[in-house]
């Protein structure tokens, strides 16, 4: 499979205006006079399904020809891509399984059903539902939408990096999360089409940072996954990535790692200064500025990816008036 060219994110925007949001960017006042800077963020949690994956995953599926929608969509994941799809698949009239291991929580379930999707619980880990998605493609012809390493899914991603320099034209820095590299990848390539001076910053978390590791070591690496306040950033980013690993060296300016404490502080500034309740995944551009790990060189972006945050363990960050262990 080919990258994505700045070709594929215009034709993206095309095929997935009428089912995705074009989200605000609003200027922070609170971030700018804190940082002396102008910092301005990309309100990409207000997106449909509640993350950005709704854009990549709608996508995908819509530039499938239409005998192989007829036959369907899968994915293994709990999280905001198996969300996304399930919504994407239903609003273009696609039967869609999303499967899910026993591990996973009854609310992911229902979550997945409620978006009027199949959600298959199989198997006791991520992997074994993996090999049920895999039999779905072999056996009844289904098409596996991964989450991130697809052209498609990266090209849909880019079109949140489009609505930011369209808002942004003089944007000097973009603070993205990082995990299997979509979301960047497309962003990046969208950005520096536009704008080659503007520096875009991956942040990840410390504890288990898959495409840091690959970086540094040149090739895709596994690495221990561990709990983390961003859990929407673990996982890895497959040993055989085709896409996206090759896409976040050649375009990243920069990856930045945060510890559980500074996670917490951007869920917190994001709550208290900023009126938003997100994801720790999504709070990561935030938390890199006000831990000085970032620099805001020119007008700064950061992107805030999605909002489905356990009520509970928000309340708990929030309310926590020591730094957050995790
Ligand atoms: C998936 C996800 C990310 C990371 O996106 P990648 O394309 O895997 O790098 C960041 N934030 C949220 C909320 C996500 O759901």
């Amino acid at each position: 499979m080919t990258a994505p060219d700045f070709a594929d994110i215009l034709a993206a925007r095309r095929r997935i205006a009428a089912h995705v949001r074009r989200t605000p960017l609003e200027r922070s006042a609170a971030l700018s006079s804190r940082l002396g800077g102008e910092i301005h963020l990309k309100l990409e949690h207000r997106q449909v399904t509640g993350a950005f994956k709704l854009r990549g995953a709608a996508n995908a599926l819509l530039a499938l020809p239409e005998a192989r929608r007829r036959a369907g969509v899968t994915t293994a994941s709990t999280g905001n891509h198996g969300r996304a799809l399930a919504h994407a698949a239903r609003a273009a009239g696609v039967p869609a399984v999303i499967c899910l291991s026993r591990l996973a929580p009854a609310n992911k379930v229902a979550g997945v059903e409620a978006m009027g999707a199949e959600a298959r619980v199989i198997g006791e880990s991520q992997d074994e539902a993996m090999i049920e998605a895999e039999r779905l493609v072999a056996e009844e012809g289904m098409t596996l939408i991964p989450p991130f390493d697809h052209a498609d899914v990266v090209a849909g991603q880019g079109t949140c990096g489009l609505e930011i320099v369209e808002d942004l034209p003089d944007v000097g820095t973009v603070l993205v999360p990082l995990s299997g590299g979509g979301l960047i990848a497309g962003v990046a390539l969208a950005v520096k089409t536009a704008r080659p001076r503007a520096r875009v910053v991956g942040v990840s978390m410390t504890r288990g940072a898959a495409m840091a590791a690959s970086l540094a070591a040149g090739h895709p690496v596994e690495v221990r996954e561990e709990e983390t306040l961003a859990d929407s950033l673990g996982g890895g980013v497959g040993l055989d990535n085709r896409v996206t690993f090759a896409m976040v060296r050649d375009l990243v300016d920069e990856v930045v790692l945060l510890d559980e404490a500074e996670i917490a502080e951007g869920i917190r500034w994001a709550y208290a200064a900023e009126g938003e309740v997100i994801e720790g995944g999504a709070a990561v551009g935030i938390a890199a500025l006000l831990a000085g790990k970032a620099a805001p060189r020119g007008p700064t972006v950061a992107l805030l990816s999605g909002r489905n945050i356990d009520l509970g363990l928000h309340r708990r960050v929030i309310c926590s008036d020591t730094p957050w262990e995790g």
